[in-house]
C-alpha cells in the first residue's frame, strides 16, 4: 500500500508552475528514520509501481522542491550514503521522470562528474586503469548513453560520503551508475566500518559549471500521517 501525502508546495515549489497532471507525475519517497516515529528522509522519485509499504510516505516534489543551486566547474561533489542495510529502491524506474525534472532546472541529462576520475579521501586523483574506473555515461563516440544516466543523490563542496544530515538538503545530479553507485573496491578497503558499494570513499569533480536540484532532505510527520 502506497501512503500518499498532500502537502502544499513550498515557494520554490510553486514557482515550477506545474499542471496538475504534472504535479501528479512528479512525487518523491520519503522514508521513516529508524527509531524515530516523526521524522522522514528523502530516499528517490516516486514510481506508480512499485509498492513502498507502510513505512514511506509519498509527496509531491514540489512541497520539497527547494530551487536549484549553480556550481562550477570543478566542485568537490560525493554520493550520500544510505542509512541502513535496506536495499533501496530501484530508481531505475523513476529515471524518465527525474530527466523531465532536470529539465526544467535547465541540467543537462549526462553525467557531470569528470570523465573517468574518481578521487580519493587523501586526494589523490585515482587513474582511469580498468573497467572498474571508467565513467559509462558516454559511449566510445562521445554520446551520451542514457540508459546509463541517473539522477544521483549527491552532497555538494565536500569530499567525504557520508548520510544525509538532519535539516539539510540533499541534491539531485545527473551522473552516470558508474559515479552514483559503483562498488570499488580500491575505496572499501579503507573503509571497513561504512557500508561497501554505494559510493562510499571517494568523490567527483563537477565537469563544467551546472545547476544542481535541491530536495528538503526530510520531512517532519504531521498528525495526518504519523
Ligand atoms: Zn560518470
Amino acid at each position: 500500500m502506497n501512503r500518499h501525502v498532500n502537502l502544499p508546495p513550498s515557494e520554490e515549489g510553486k514557482k515550477l508552475n506545474l499542471s496538475s497532471q504534472k504535479n501528479d507525475q512528479f512525487k518523491a519517497v520519503y522514508k521513516r528514520v529508524e527509531n524515530c516515529d516523526d521524522l522522514y528522509e528523502f530516499e528517490c522519485l516516486y514510481s506508480p509501481e512499485i509498492d513502498y509499504g507502510e513505512k514511506r510516505i509519498i509527496v509531491p516534489l514540489t512541497s520539497v522542491y527547494n530551487g536549484y543551486e549553480r556550481f562550477s566547474k570543478g566542485t568537490n561533489f560525493v554520493n550520500i550514503l544510505g542509512s541502513s542495510n535496506d536495499k533501496p529502491y530501484d530508481e531505475q524506474k523513476a529515471k524518465k521522470r527525474w530527466k523531465d525534472f532536470a529539465q526544467l532546472a535547465n541540467i543537462t541529462w549526462e553525467c557531470h562528474a569528470e570523465k573517468d576520475k574518481f578521487y580519493d579521501r587523501q586526494k589523490i586523483d585515482i587513474p582511469a586503469t580498468g573497467k572498474d574506473f571508467e565513467c559509462n555515461g558516454v559511449d566510445d563516440n562521445g554520446n551520451v548513453i542514457d540508459a546509463n544516466i541517473v539522477g544521483g543523490h549527491v552532497l555538494m563542496e565536500t569530499t567525504v560520503a557520508r548520510e544525509l544530515k538532519k535539516d539539510s538538503n540533499a541534491y539531485i545530479i545527473p551522473i552516470c551508475k558508474r559515479h552514483n553507485s559503483k562498488n570499488l573496491p580500491h575505496f572499501n578497503s579503507n573503509n571497513k566500518n561504512t557500508t561497501p558499494g554505494n559510493g562510499n570513499g571517494f568523490y567527483m569533480k563537477l565537469s563544467s559549471d551546472t545547476n544542481v536540484i535541491k530536495i528538503s532532505g526530510y520531512v517532519p510527520a504531521n498528525k495526518d500521517f504519523q
